[in-house]
């Protein structure tokens, strides 16, 4: 086997990202700038990861419109988390906002003005002021294509700072020194198929969600979890993966985004009597509630019969807000609804319904981005791991996420797992670990057994099972006979999952081995996901059981870890802030 150590091709680096969306690149800034030989990998060109559709904005309580505080900021993010998100890293999170907003301003981002020259804010989802009272505007914009202009901003700061940029390179596992500490990864060169080993002084898992194992999803084809696959195989827990954010607003029939934001200039739903029938349900923040509430609500209004059209979605209206202001503020939405509904906004409602956004849970880790693991009950830092942006659990988003605070989640966290390793760094300056074969072993052999295979399942035909079983087994309302049969089912496809077979063996860009590779990883979330939902007896956040309509904080105000092994272990959520009072739980109502 001393074969294999010889025959990869080897690379050195302080620091190895995995992931150039927001998260990524907000962190390999920071390390770049700070003198560290930093390797940024990416499934594909930087700026087209998933940040760049990102529409709405990124919350920030700078207060240029209205009044504004970071206590309101943090009473509203762990209220939308349902008491789930951990208060450490929820003030950590809403303090770090302005700055982590204005130093963006600084690199050059073209946030919206306001005649006074001061960033444009918009109203979004579950941000209020006075502790719950009425909305507030705290969404910092770019029209409605926010992550757009974040992304290509960060990209160019990392250019200027030299980072080296790994595009349409696929990281496939982590690897390991026999104490568990992280020593890099293996990764494949997509466009050549050649393996590299990447060892790194500290590894950064930045991969984003993984919302494709649902059949309707916003999200990008690439977000498919390998983050989390890398992790699941190495070992380290899965943090609340029961809670998945379905958005409101995605195009019926079509699955894109339709942002939050148009709500926050003052659109509104109507059920087909032409009623806006979010006033019933939230007498005091209306269309403006948290996400999971909404989309609750819209479902409800479908299964009772009081759908539009065919009866299977709502409606979005938005023309009382004028030509001019959706063409200035919403443009994209306009384009989106003219190319997917065949409707224009300007003068007719756009068809809505609740559809699969955004994951909650991911790797867990702290707000220094540590991935942090769980041995016999007790908490274990990861060596030489991080995890940050939509793939980590840290957890600020808990049960349920307000609008716009992943793109906060993102410049913060991102920011501040760069700024610990660099001070980390002068301990482990020394020369890299021996790095044992273990590992780069057990990842080759994952690849030449998939390559070998001369028969089997093909790939997209598992993946749409196990989308579909996702989809009307893991919804916006759960039950337990379905979640039950959802298990079983996701059970019954990981044999198939590890039987896939594809014809074309080339290795030059050979997409067919990549989608396989992908696949792996998208059963572990598939996974996690059913055996958590099972478990949790209460309704929390996303997580909405029949059986168990009500919140139970005395037997479940904890967070879920699930291990590769099918194996469950809880944590306690960390009710005390940094500085702040803890914010005790109470009845979540808007
Ligand atoms: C349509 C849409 C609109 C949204 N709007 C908003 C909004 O207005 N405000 C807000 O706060 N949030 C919004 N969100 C959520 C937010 O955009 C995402 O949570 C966030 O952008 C994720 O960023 P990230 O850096 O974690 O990952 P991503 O931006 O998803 O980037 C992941 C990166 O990892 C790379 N990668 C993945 N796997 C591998 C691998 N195996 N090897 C190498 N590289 C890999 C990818 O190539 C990519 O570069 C929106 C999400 C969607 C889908």
């Amino acid at each position: 086997m001393a074969a294999v150590k010889k025959s990869l091709p080897r690379r050195q680096f302080d620091v190895v990202v995995v992931g150039a969306g927001g998260a990524g690149l907000r962190c390999s800034l920071q390390l770049a700038q700070a003198g560290l030989s930093v390797a940024v990998l990416s499934k594909v060109f930087p700026t087209r990861s998933h940040t760049v559709a990102a529409q709405g904005g990124v919350s920030a309580s700078l207060g240029n419109m209205s009044e504004d505080h970071w206590q309101w900021h943090m009473y509203d993010t762990v209220k939308g988390s349902d008491w789930l998100g951990d208060q450490d890293a929820i003030e950590f999170m809403v303090r770090e906002a302005p700055n982590a907003v204005y130093e963006l301003e600084h690199f050059g981002m073209p946030f919206d003005r306001n005649p006074d020259g001061t960033i444009y804010q918009r109203p979004f989802g579950g941000h209020t002021s006075h502790f719950g009272e009425k909305p507030v505007q705290r969404a910092c914009a770019a029209a409605d294509r926010t992550g757009h202009a974040m992304l290509h901003t960060l990209y160019q700061r990392n250019v200027a700072a030299r980072t080296q940029f790994f595009v349409e390179w696929m990281a496939l596992d982590l690897l390991r020194n026999n104490a568990g500490d992280v020593l890099g990864v293996t990764a494949m060169e997509m466009e050549t198929g050649e393996i590299f080993v990447l060892e790194a002084k500290h590894t950064v898992l930045a991969t984003g969600g993984a919302g494709r194992i649902f059949a309707a999803t916003t999200n990008a084809f690439i977000n498919t979890g390998d983050g989390l696959g890398m992790a699941a195989r190495a070992g380290i827990p899965l943090q609340d993966m029961e809670f998945w954010q379905f958005h409101p607003t995605g195009v019926a029939g079509a699955g894109v985004l339709i942002t939050e934001g148009v709500r926050g200039e003052g659109g509104y739903l109507l059920n087909k009597d032409g009623e806006r029938f979010m006033e019933r349900y939230a007498p005091q923040l209306k269309d403006l509630a948290p996400r999971d509430f909404v989309s609750r609500s819209m479902d409800q209004e479908i299964k009772e019969g009081r759908g539009c059209g065919d009866g299977s979605y709502v409606q979005l209206k938005l023309d009382h807000l004028g030509a001019e202001t959706i063409m200035k503020r919403l443009p994209s939405i306009r384009e989106i609804a003219i190319k997917f509904a065949n409707i224009d906004p300007i003068k007719d409602p756009i068809p809505v319904v609740p559809t699969l956004h955004y994951q909650m849970g991911g790797i867990p880790a702290n707000y220094h981005g540590q991935v942090v693991t769980q041995v016999n009950g007790v908490e274990k830092i990861v060596n030489g791991l991080y995890a940050i942006g939509e793939c980590a659990a840290t957890s600020v988003h808990g049960a349920n996420r307000l609008g716009t605070n992943s793109l906060l989640d993102l410049i913060v966290f991102g920011r501040s797992a760069g700024n610990f390793i660099v001070s980390q760094h002068p301990e482990r300056e020394h020369a890299h670990q021996e790095l044992p074969d273990t590992d780069i072993e057990a990842s080759l052999d994952r690849v030449n057994r998939l390559e070998s295979r001369t028969s089997g399942e093909k790939t997209h035909d598992v993946i749409n099972r196990m989308r579909d079983t996702m989809q009307s087994h893991c919804g916006v309302f759960r039950k337990m006979d379905i979640l039950q049969e959802g298990e079983r089912m996701v059970a019954d496809l990981v044999p198939q999952f590890d039987n896939i077979y594809y014809a074309d063996k080339s290795k030059v860009f050979n997409t067919a081995r990549i989608e396989a590779l992908e696949a792996a990883n998208m059963i572990e979330v598939a996974r996690a996901t059913v055996k958590s939902a099972v478990n949790r007896l209460e309704s929390r956040g996303a997580h909405a059981l029949d059986e168990y309509p009500e919140r139970d904080d005395e037997n479940w105000l904890k967070h879920t870890l699930w291990f590769a092994d099918n194996r469950l272990e809880y944590k306690p959520v960390r009710m005390q802030p940094l500085t702040a009072e803890s914010i005790p739980p109470k009845p979540r109502t808007f």
